[in-house]
């Protein structure tokens, strides 16, 4: 068997202990008899399975006790209108920043509820950078305040939390969450699909704060009212059992190798090499300003951009898989999550040169 570096955006890679303890443990979860697929949710043994994940992920992000851990389906996107029917209430009008192609899709739900002000926007540019905070045009009559912290396509990230005052902080944390330690308290709302730092797709993780549940709209759907999950400990209906199990698993192989300040660690030595190639060189280009880089999405591009397609199929040959870049992009993007081992990066660096050599 020969795995391959899987520089997909997600689903993405799983740490391979991770993958293993889910092979072993597939036909017979703790002499239970049965895989985590076959339990019901409402079984002492997956109880305990939610029990540990939440636990877990409150330790590693350190999660204050006023805050719900919610574990649903929708994906991401599911939430771009359950933010507002949750946190809007009385008031009608939200700000969005918009970084890129997924804060734009939750400003195209939101203005179908409320008005929108678009405290700033960097599509001009291509999104290619990150608003400051003297940039943006916030509203403090605003129901909430909603950025992307990481943008998958364009491969930018917020490296500063931006400050709303009063005014709820709601984060898409998508492509980011777990990369790195965060200050929970600053949030409202967190939200992430599970696809790239947590687990398999199917799994969306929301963490909100106790004091902004239980304000939906009456015409909100009982599956988007954050009341219903967090009355019934993500068990209103059935939750993705086998997701959540990864989830933990995942959790756990965080917790083993150091937490979050080891993760963003290695995940900003692992950015910061990568990056290092490109700008050493005159055949790759990285469109993003360099001050608000991602860690987890470095799209480049070749300066022959006719050699793409050699370029992914050499690099596919030699076991780094999926680098083709986002369409509104093009080129390349190796997406580098936690579970991408410092290796796979290593191993792109020396093709990358290597591929220089012979095409420059
Ligand atoms: N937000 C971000 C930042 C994403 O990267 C993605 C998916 N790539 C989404 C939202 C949409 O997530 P989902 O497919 O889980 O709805």
């Amino acid at each position: 068997m020969s795995r391959v570096f899987n520089f997909s955006a997600g689903p993405a890679m799983l740490p391979e202990p991770v993958l293993r303890k889910a092979g072993e443990e597939i036909l017979d979860w703790h002499g239970s008899g049965m895989s985590v697929m076959e339990m019901s949710h409402r079984g002492p043994e997956f109880q305990s399975i939610i029990d540990h994940a939440e636990a877990d992920l409150r330790e590693l992000m350190a999660i204050p006790d006023n805050y719900h851990v919610l574990f649903l389906q929708g994906g991401a996107s599911s939430q771009f209108a359950a933010v507002p029917f949750n946190l809007l209430r009385d008031k009608g009008k939200a700000d969005y920043i918009n970084t890129g192609s997924w804060s734009k899709k939750a400003i195209g739900e939101v203005k179908r509820y409320c008005d929108v002000n678009v405290a700033a926007t960097a599509e001009n540019e291509n999104f290619t950078w990150i608003p400051k905070q003297g940039q943006l045009d916030l509203d403090p009559s605003a129901a909430y305040c909603h950025m992307t912290t990481n943008n998958t396509i364009f491969g930018t990230e917020f490296h500063y939390t931006p400050d709303t005052g009063d005014v709820p902080l709601v984060a898409d944390m998508s492509s980011d969450i777990l990369s790195r330690p965060i200050d929970v308290s600053r949030f409202g709302v967190i939200y992430a699909g599970a696809q790239k730092n947590i687990g398999p797709s199917g799994l969306t993780i929301i963490i909100v704060r106790d004091d902004l549940v239980g304000h939906a709209e009456d015409w909100c759907p009982t599956m988007l009212d954050y009341k219903t999950h967090a009355d019934s400990g993500s068990m209103y209906n059935t939750p993705p059992t086998y997701g959540i199990y990864i989830a933990g698993l995942v959790f756990q192989w965080l917790k083993e190798n150091g937490g979050l300040s080891a993760m963003a660690g290695t995940n900003q030595r692992k950015a910061n090499k990568l990056y290092r190639a490109i700008d050493g060189s005159d055949f790759y280009q990285s469109p993003v300003t360099p001050e608000d880089r991602s860690y987890m999405n470095v799209p480049f591009t070749l300066v022959k951009p006719d050699l793409d397609a050699t370029f992914l199929d050499e690099a596919a040959a030699q076991g780094l898989s999926t680098l083709k870049g986002h369409r509104s992009v093009g080129g390349m993007r190796a997406s580098i999550y936690n579970a991408m081992p410092e290796e796979g990066v290593d191993a792109l660096i020396e093709f990358m040169h290597e591929f220089e050599k012979r095409n420059a």
